[in-house]
């Protein structure tokens, strides 16, 4: 990123897939940017509004079956995601955002829904609603973090040979299949909100790092009594 200019955030579809909190995932963003004398500049983008393709980091949220089946709708119709992509721009995308990414996932009546194909995952609707605390640990090319968040979705989801797990689950239910999320270049998906970037700084570093290079450290102490916290009241003793 040339220094003169801002990192650029880009947060899709607010009005349809919000539900959760997810947009503080942009906060933190801003957060541990601004901290760090990185300018930035957050765009929110409408459904109704075509998705720029000049952006640096692309978030995309939770939400309800419905308007789950809109967006990737109107993500298809539009390219512009896609192209940003290409182009090398980084994505964070949680839960029915993750669906979207894959090839398929499951409607309100569990009718398989084409997704965008930006992932090499295929989601469906599940035997069991998984709702709660979640725990895993994160893929070592990643860092090797614990993961930790808070999930509450249908699906389950299946990773092709395009992707590696995000992360092992030691708590929760995550795929469905004793992994947590994918990630595959610069995209990462992940069925966590908390928000997940609240929850776990070290992953909006990782994308951070993408755009910037090294970083400089920063204080994360009050980010650190949360993750304490949530990780001692799930991990087994
Ligand atoms: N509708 C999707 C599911 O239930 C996504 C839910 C969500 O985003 N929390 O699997």
């Amino acid at each position: 990123m040339p220094s003169d200019s801002a990192l650029r955030i880009v947060w899709i579809y607010p009005d349809l897939l919000s539900t959760y909190g997810d947009q503080g995932n942009v906060l933190i963003l801003e957060q541990r940017a601004r901290k760090r004398g990185i300018p930035v500049e957050t765009v929110y983008v409408r459904s109704a509004d075509p998705v720029p393709d000049s952006g640096d980091i692309y978030l995309i949220g939770g939400g309800e079956d419905r308007p789950q089946i809109l967006a990737a709708e109107r993500l298809r119709r539009d390219g512009g995601l896609a192209r940003a992509i290409d182009r090398g721009a980084s994505l964070l995308a949680v839960c029915a955002g993750y669906q979207i990414m894959g090839s398929v996932f499951g409607g309100e009546e569990g009718q398989p829904v084409a997704g965008i194909g930006l992932l090499d995952i295929q989601s469906s609707r599940g035997p069991a609603r998984a709702v709660g605390e979640l725990a895993a640990e994160v893929d070592t090319g990643l860092g090797g973090h614990m993961l930790t968040g808070f999930e509450n979705h249908m699906g389950v989801t299946r990773l092709g040979p395009g992707v590696r797990p995000l992360s092992r689950t030691v708590v929760g239910t995550g795929n469905g299949d004793g992994t947590e999320g994918c990630h595959a270049g610069k995209i990462v998906g992940t069925y966590l909100h908390g928000p997940a970037l609240a929850r776990n700084p070290w992953l909006a570093d990782v994308f951070l790092g993408w755009t910037v290079g090294r970083l400089a450290p920063i204080e994360d102490a009050w980010y650190d009594r949360l993750r304490d916290e949530r990780l001692k009241a799930v991990l087994p003793r």
